[in-house]
């Protein structure tokens, strides 16, 4: 009888007869009811059933982990197809992998509707409570290729896998099977709450030139409760869908006409926007920035010095030609591969809708001699850039080919990069907490030890990331390190904020660069009078206006504080009598800057308060009989509740208060018990 060691992640060995399951050891460690899907044998996943027949170490993957999340939902999508067929004799399984928020599977078979979804997920529940087990089986070549036989997409896999010398397995539950790898859950009794979300379609491979297939999507959870909490979530993340609210609210618009991820900023999207921009300007302002403002091109002869043409010509719009060049290139017969070489060897120029506002802000730098004296130099621009999204990416607001970002770029002396790093974060703060997004967290991205990739002195770069490290600590909530995140050009500081409903939005950056200074030859007289390279801070903390206004939309659910409300105040009159009321309201609030929308129309007070309701003003100003008599308001705010008869006085001094204050949120109607 041979023994084996078995070191548990404890420390603890334990000492066991060769060919004892992981599950054997599992639950001899933790006890029959340990939780686990899967294990990690050295470090890497296996099933529960993996024997063990060495000195190893062993883990439990618990359901509650990235891991174990990740093994729930392929097991999930098994189950999935094993359901499918089960329900539609024809229908082929091609591939079904675990994604992000659940899981997939897609088929070759007749497309089905929304509506069958129903009927699939009961066959899953069906033989999820069989508590089939599922097994994993070697074959060799031949007998892979037997099995699935009937089904070419499987075939095409196993091809491809064979030729690259992967092998493969076959996992199988009460009799169905599947091509895969594994590791999976020991049986399907794991699967139970399981829901089915969506049905779409996919091509195979993701070619357009291929197959059409059905695609169903489904989200898994290790428990009921789980189970709950997910589809609370998604319920809300549907209706506080920036896309829809956007439309709803009137906030902006996307035109086929204009084009993909090109946003239209209507009217009240565009207050919101510019009432945000005046609130970060005004801080700037208040931390010593300037403004400047660039044009929207620059010659192709910038970019090549900045390093982003020809290298990132992929995700950037193609370039621009001047005419008479291109009328020349042409009637010489030159074909268009040929013209797209001459403007990467810079043979002929052009000029290029810019990707980023740097290199623009640096030649601002070096349109004059500059001393040590006038650093740093703090130069903003709410300055729009475009970039070549692939036009599957591109969604709602905050993945788009044309984008505002709140940008600006410091050149600093060496030592004041610690303090200029501390003052951009402290930015950051103070508009996070105005806007209630109490809930973030910071990355601070470094070096990889083991890359030699970085450009300049490692001593200075080891100043630099001790910077962004204590600045982000001072931050005073979650921070992490991430080694290998840095830019090859300098450390950086991340933004990750959390929504009321828990999901995890990246906003901006800012980021330490050695690199610009050095393309661009910028120098600076130090006080001891020679030249000297200074160090740029590029800053967009919030990244872009888009994407930042399409992720306040969400977590306001598009009740936006009063300071930031499109329309601030709907007037409503009871009837005509008091449309001179209305007017005489309208035109106060107006002269203190209070944005106000008049309904003096027909309609009966419940249809105009029905119709002004989805717009989502801070109020509706009611005025009827008493309220023109006594010069009062009646209000009522965004949940129903109301307030009559507040004399238009207090009523003003109060709202004005409130928008100047840019309290979060509308307070002047207090809630009914
Ligand atoms: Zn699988
Ligand atoms: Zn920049």
């Amino acid at each position: 009888m041979t023994m084996i060691d078995v070191t548990l992640p404890d420390g603890t060995v334990n000492e066991y007869v060769a060919g004892i399951t992981c599950e054997e050891v599992i639950t001899d460690a933790l006890g029959r009811k340990h939780g686990c899907l899967a294990a990690k044998v050295n470090g890497v996943e296996h099933d529960m059933s993996h024997v063990l027949d060495s000195n190893c170490s062993v883990e439990g993957i618990l359901a509650s982990s990235d891991e174990g999340m990740h093994i729930l939902r392929h097991s999930a999508s098994h189950l999935l197809a094993q359901a499918v067929t089960a329900l539609y004799p024809g229908a082929l399984p091609t591939i079904g992998p675990a994604i992000d928020r659940g899981f997939y599977y897609d088929f070759a078979m007749d497309p089905i509707a929304e509506s069958d979804l129903k009927a699939i997920e009961k066959k899953m529940h069906e033989l999820a409570r069989k508590n089939l087990t599922v097994e994993r089986v070697e074959l060799d070549d031949t007998a892979l290729r037997e099995r699935f036989e009937h089904n070419p997409y499987k075939l095409e896999i196993i091809n491809d896998k064979l030729e690259a010398g992967d092998g493969s397995t076959v996992y199988t539950q009460g009799g169905w099977y599947d091509l895969c790898l594994g590791p999976h859950v020991p049986n399907t009794s794991r699967l139970m709450f399981v829901r089915l979300t969506s049905v779409s379609s996919a091509y195979w491979r993701g070619d357009q030139d291929r197959e059409q297939l059905v695609r169903i999507y489904g989200i898994v959870e290790p428990t009921k409760e789980d189970l709950k909490a997910t589809l609370h979530r998604m319920e809300e993340a549907k209706k506080r869908d920036h896309r829809k609210l956007g439309k709803d609210l009137q906030l902006f618009h996307v035109d086929e006409d204009v084009g993909q991820g090109l946003i239209l900023w209507t009217p009240r999207g565009a207050t919101v926007r510019q009432e945000l921009q005046s609130f970060i300007a005004h801080h700037l302002q208040r931390q010593g920035y300037q403004q400047v403002f660039t044009p929207h091109i620059g010659k192709l002869d910038l970019y090549r010095t900045s390093g982003h043409f020809p290298y990132y010509q992929d995700s950037q719009y193609p370039p621009l030609v001047e005419r008479e060049l291109m009328k020349k290139l042409a009637n010489e017969g030159c074909t268009c591969g040929e013209l797209s070489n001459m403007m990467k060897t810079g043979d002929i120029d052009g000029y290029m809708l810019k990707p980023m506002n740097c290199p623009h802000h640096v030649k601002i730098y070096a349109s004059q001699p500059r001393s040590y004296r006038n650093l740093p130099l703090r130069l903003a621009e709410f300055g729009t850039v475009y970039r070549w999204e692939q036009s599957g990416e591109i969604s709602g607001m905050t993945r788009v080919r044309g984008f505002t970002q709140d940008d600006a770029h410091l050149f600093v002396t060496e030592d004041q990069i610690a303090e200029e790093v501390q003052g951009c974060i402290e930015l950051v703060q103070i508009i996070f907490e105005k806007l209630g997004m109490t809930d973030y967290r910071v990355r601070v991205g470094l070096r990889d030890p083991d890359s030699s990739k970085y450009v300049g002195d490692p001593e200075r770069w080891t100043k630099a990331e001790d910077a962004c490290r204590s600045a982000a600590a001072s931050l005073g909530v979650a921070w992490t390190e991430e080694e290998g995140e840095a830019a090859f050009y300098g450390p950086k500081i991340d933004f990750v904020v959390r929504d009321v409903i828990g999901r995890e939005w990246q906003l901006g950056t800012v980021q330490v660069d050695y690199n610009l200074p050095e393309r661009f030859d910028l120098t600076y007289k130090g006080s001891d009078g020679a030249l000297h390279r200074p160090v740029m801070i590029h800053r967009a903390p919030f990244g872009s206006m888009e994407r930042f206004c399409g992720v306040l939309i969400e977590h306001f659910a598009g009740k936006f504080p009063t300071w930031l409300t499109p329309t601030q105040c709907h007037i409503i009159t009871i009837s005509e009598k008091h449309r001179a009321y209305a007017e005489e309201v309208a035109n106060l609030l107006k002269q203190h800057g209070v944005r106000v929308e008049v309904d003096d129309g027909d309609d009966t007070i419940g249809k105009k308060i029905r119709t002004h309701r989805k717009l989502q003003p801070a109020y509706m100003v009611i005025l009827g009989d008493g309220e023109m008599e006594q010069r009062s308001v009646s209000l009522r705010a965004r949940n129903g509740d109301q307030i009559a008869d507040v004399p238009l006085e207090r009523f003003l001094e109060q709202l004005t208060e409130e928008i100047s204050e840019k309290v979060s949120e509308p307070s002047l109607v207090p809630p009914q018990t």
